[in-house]
């Protein structure tokens, strides 16, 4: 129905609410909107139907007033090592991916909060594509959702905002994203065990530290001076890195800095030791990332002995810097964000990211 309400789209709490005035208004019992949104997203169900607690008539005739929307997956690939990657797509037809990677007895999902990015930072695949459009809140939280309802369920037990876009750049749905995915008529995923990566707009990290909540934060810092900064992501004009660091050092939990390491580019031991510095200042853990090749980009991996000699390096420094090295996972499959998109749907018109992109804080 094109004007049901999505109760997807709304945060736990809310969703009860909405759903406990309808059962109300036809004089039907009140638990009924608990046993509701116990199936929206802690032990989904794929229709109102599969609601098979509710009463036959119930069922349908909260089809007919609300809707349950799914995510359409038009890929699945599984990499030799376990990792998984999905392609989704939307109702309007846009393309956005998601990352499963399986390590121990933790399952990371790594989700997507745009399709595209306006960013056109230099090395990264959902750069070059542009922006498309926001996602809605229901669109970033069904990702996790989704994954309890394939063959072969994942139940994911950590989530990163390092799929395509910049979740700080719609931060109006990220936030009621984060509170589906946290809340524990939610999805139930502990906020450290949930990751916001932003490029370093300022008014969203802002906003995630406001949040009562333990979410962390990790920042993409990948230069440690503004004029190498400036090329690979031009971003750093309107947000320099010294206003980054502030906002990074401000922040009242502990910070992940990601540092992707392009050869010849930024891995040199100047850099090494810039970045130490910087990461001194914050109290920050660093985060060395392996290059993923391909998505159209020049740049060209640093071999796996001079990232371990950065790593080195920038530990060497002192102050009890922790430096850790990113396992490369799915390079078989071209897990890096934006990869299987460019390969899959081709390349759409970009749009202007200013329509939609600005942040709110509250
Ligand atoms: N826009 C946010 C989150 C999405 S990208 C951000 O930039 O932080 C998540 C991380 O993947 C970022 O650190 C990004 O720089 C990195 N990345 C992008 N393309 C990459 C590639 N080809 N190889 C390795 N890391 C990449």
């Amino acid at each position: 129905m094109a004007n049901s309400v999505n109760v997807l789209d709304l945060v736990p709490a809310d969703a009860e609410r909405i759903l406990g005035e309808y059962f109300a208004s036809r004089g039907q019992p009140a638990y009924r909107a608990r046993q509701v949104v116990h199936r929206l997203w802690k032990n989904p169900v794929r229709t109102f139907d599969e609601m098979t607690e509710l009463p036959a008539g119930a069922r349908s005739e909260l089809a007919g007033h609300f809707s349950l929307p799914r995510l359409e997956i038009v890929e699945r690939q599984r990499s030799v090592d376990g990792t998984q990657k999905f392609l989704f797509r939307l109702d309007d037809g846009q393309g956005i991916e998601t990352v499963a990677i399986p390590e121990d007895d933790r399952v990371t999902l790594c989700i997507s909060s745009q399709a595209g990015c306006a960013l056109k930072c230099a090395f990264c695949a959902t750069g070059q594509m542009g922006f498309q459009r926001n996602l809605h809140p229901w669109e970033i939280a069904a990702q996790v959702r989704e994954m309890r309802l394939i063959e072969d369920p994942l139940l994911v037990t950590n989530v990163v905002f390092m799929g395509m876009g910049e979740p700080m750049m719609n931060w109006q749905a990220v936030d009621p994203a984060l509170t589906i995915l946290n809340s524990p008529d939610g999805l139930g995923i502990g906020a450290r065990h949930i990751t916001v990566s932003t490029v370093g707009v300022l008014p969203g990290i802002v906003a995630l530290g406001k949040r009562p909540e333990q979410f962390r934060l990790a920042v993409s810092i990948h230069a440690p001076t503004d004029a190498l900064r400036r090329q690979l992501m031009p971003i750093n004009t309107k947000y320099p890195l010294a206003d980054v660091l502030a906002a990074a050092r401000a922040f009242d939990r502990r910070v992940t800095f990601e540092y992707v390491m392009l050869g010849g580019v930024n891995d040199q031991r100047t850099h090494a030791l810039e970045l130490a510095q910087l990461a001194k200042r914050c109290r920050a853990f660093v985060n060395l990332i392996p290059l993923h090749a391909g998505g159209g980009t020049e740049f060209q991996p640093t071999s796996p002995r001079d990232i371990a000699r950065f790593a080195r390096l920038v530990r060497g420094a002192g102050g009890g810097i922790e430096v850790a090295i990113r396992k490369s996972r799915g390079t078989d499959i071209s897990a890096a964000c934006g990869q299987l998109r460019v390969e899959r749907l081709g390349r759409r018109p970009p749009q202007r990211a200013d329509e939609h992109g600005h942040v709110h804080v509250v």
